[in-house]
């Protein structure tokens, strides 16, 4: 009887299993066809200048449109496309939908500073990648200042020495370079003065904790000392709160970006934002 039980309990664990990994290995091979089918998609969220309320960068989010599921965030396969081995792929498109778009908004006289473009730790090690930005930004027209790459600080302490050689080709085609999620990964200042950054962005997590308690001011306090003693551009992401903008404004974080000035939106949405932005208001007191 405990051994039927035993069994039976077995039985219902592995076919639980079976129906996550059958729905996995659907949604890879899905992901095969995704790029083909042209399910794969850019949203964009502006980032904002403190002071005056201009928007002075966009960030491109990348969203799977899935014919049955609906539209998928990053978290449910980027990870998987880098295991599969598409995340190159999938970062050329990305790369060429952006610039694209960059262009189009040049052409049309709209302002927005720069486009950020999210890459993976596996596209900046290939040893051709800065000739791949390049010709991506001939064929689309953009010019290389009007570019920013994102890179997380968690790769670029992994892989320092590889990582170095293609940012300092990058930088030298006058692409911008901010280093994400700035503040979870342990990278020292001596290990940053090395890189050839112009951004740091602030993670969330610390952005989120400056309304929780003192600590949390003391670290982002510390990050935004960091970034400006390094003359970089400093911003804040995942700003959600009129408070936390006014405590990064006051000390010494002058961009934002987050879920107060605006949601990551479609194309149609940004363009109605870019358009409108003639005379923006000042958000914070002064
Ligand atoms: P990330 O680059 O750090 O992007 C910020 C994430 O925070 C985005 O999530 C954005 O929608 C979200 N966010 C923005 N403002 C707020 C806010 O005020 N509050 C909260 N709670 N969240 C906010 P998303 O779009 O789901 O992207 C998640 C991550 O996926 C990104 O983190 C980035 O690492 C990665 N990712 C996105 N697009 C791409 C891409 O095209 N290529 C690659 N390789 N990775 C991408
Ligand atoms: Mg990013
Ligand atoms: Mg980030
Ligand atoms: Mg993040």
């Amino acid at each position: 009887r405990a051994k039927q039980q035993g069994r039976n309990s077995f039985s219902f664990f592995t076919q639980s299993q079976n129906e996550r990994s059958l729905e996995h290995l659907k949604l890879q091979s899905d992901l095969h066809d995704a790029i083909a089918n042209h399910e794969l998609h850019l949203n964009y969220q502006p980032q904002y200048d403190l002071a005056s309320n201009r928007i002075v960068g966009i960030e491109a989010l990348i969203r799977w449109h899935h014919p049955r599921l609906g539209v998928l965030g990053p978290a449910r396969f980027i990870n998987m496309a880098e295991r599969m081995g598409l995340i190159t792929d999938i970062g050329l498109v990305v790369l060429t939908q952006a610039c694209h778009q960059a262009s189009q908004w040049l052409s049309q006289g709209l302002e927005f500073g720069r486009i950020a473009v999210n890459v993976a730790g596996p596209q900046l090690l290939r040893r051709d990648f800065s000739d791949e930005v390049q010709a991506v930004l001939k064929q689309t027209g953009c010019p290389a200042s009007a570019l920013e790459l994102e890179v997380t600080e968690n790769f670029l302490i992994q892989n320092p020495d590889d990582a170095i050689r293609n940012l300092n080709q990058l930088r030298a085609l006058g692409i911008h370079i901010a280093i994400d999620d700035f503040g979870t990964g342990y990278s020292s200042l001596s290990y940053l003065k090395r890189l050839p950054l112009t951004t740091l962005k602030i993670d969330q997590s610390f952005v989120h904790g400056i309304s929780v308690d003192a600590d949390n001011q003391v670290i982002a306090k510390a990050i935004i000392s960091m970034g400006n003693s390094l003359s970089l551009n400093v911003i804040a992401e995942g700003v959600e709160t009129r408070e936390q903008a006014q405590f990064l404004a006051e000390n010494g974080c002058e961009q934002a970006q987050g879920f107060l000035f605006s949601r990551p939106v479609n194309d149609s949405a940004i363009l109605k934002l870019l358009t409108q932005q003639t005379d923006p208001q000042p958000l914070l007191q002064p």
